[in-house]
């Protein structure tokens, strides 16, 4: 078997952590790293990992100087990662390592990368699932890049992918599209996620809206597109309703018309602000990728090199 890379990124998981390696224990050999990647955990999570590297030195781990998010903790994962086979998951159980011999499997039979998506989550509220199928619905709609609704962030891949996903060098990280944009011989399998064992779920409803906003503007400028084309649309119409304005008004029909005028001008400006917010977003993405900052910084390594 090809040596293997297994990446979990853990914000404030210090419960999960053994369970986690003990379940990952039976479905590894000893050929495979173990590469936690501390997302600025307030609680014991590092000093947990610490404790199991002293017994088994397949245990890395990387301890990043403050939570830097998710997707940036599965990137600096990825930095450092040897395996000729990878994995990303999730330290809370909610990826179960019983489908792992099942993904190694499908990279056996040629396969470069193994999608996962959900069948089923016992602990995800109805609210979040109808707007995680919303989102998937909007941006498969708006983008090119086709996302698979209910996709997770639990994938096994080769090195080939491994180093085209290195290539993104984009501060803004939105994964499950670059994963799709790549192209490359995948296949899906589905699986059960499980409630999570200990702590409580770090995607918040408002930070799963800011990455589907993420996403979205990541992986389309179609939002700006439909601005431009109902601003275009709304000129038409001022056009034909200032003909129309000028005729009354040259027949003597004109009247005081409260109404008609505030309707438009609310109108008219709620549109343009509308528009300029959405051109001022995109400017900040311009922004933040245009500083270059690293996208994490380590603070401290256990068995592998800083
Ligand atoms: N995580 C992380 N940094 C963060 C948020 C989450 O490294 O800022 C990790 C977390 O410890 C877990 C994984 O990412 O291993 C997925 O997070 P979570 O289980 O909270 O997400 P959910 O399963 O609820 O979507
Ligand atoms: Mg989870």
């Amino acid at each position: 078997m090809p040596k293997t890379s297994i990446i979990l990124p853990v914000f404030n998981e210090a419960e999960n952590i053994h369970l986690l390696y003990e379940d990952l224990g039976k479905v590894c050999n000893t050929d495979t790293e173990f590469i936690f990647v501390d997302d600025g955990s307030k609680d014991n999570t590092f000093r947990e990992i610490h404790k199991l590297a002293e017994g088994d030195p397949r245990i890395k781990c990387l301890s990043l100087s403050r939570n830097f998010g998710h997707q940036n903790a599965l990137m600096a994962g990825m930095e450092k990662a040897s395996g000729d086979v990878i994995v990303l998951m999730d330290a809370d159980l909610q990826h179960p390592p019983a489908l792992l011999p099942e993904m190694f499997q499908k990279i056996d039979d040629g396969f470069d990368l193994v999608i996962t998506k959900r069948k089923s989550t016992v602990d995800i509220n109805p609210i979040k699932q109808f707007f995680s199928l919303l989102f998937y619905k909007f941006i498969n709609a708006i983008s090119e890049t086709k996302i698979e609704p209910k996709a997770a962030d639990f994938r096994a891949f080769n090195r080939k992918v491994l180093e085209s996903v290195l290539q993104f060098k984009e501060r803004d990280l939105f994964l499950r599209g670059i994963f799709s944009w790549i192209g490359f011989r995948s296949t899906t399998l589905t699986f059960d996620a499980p409630a999570r064992q200990f702590g409580k779920t770090k995607y918040s409803f408002a930070t799963m809206m800011r990455l589907a906003w993420k996403g979205t503007t990541s992986f389309s400028f179609k939002p700006l597109r439909i601005a431009l084309l109902f601003g275009s649309l709304l000129s038409l119409a001022s056009f034909a309703f200032g003909a129309y304005a000028l005729l009354a008004y040259f027949r003597g029909e004109t009247i005081p018309g409260w109404a008609s005028l505030i309707i438009a001008v609310m109108i008219l400006g709620g549109t343009q602000l509308l528009a300029i917010g959405l051109l001022g977003e995109y400017i900040a993405k311009l922004f933040t990728e245009s500083k270059k900052r690293p996208r994490y910084l380590i603070k401290d390594s256990i068995n592998i090199e800083k």
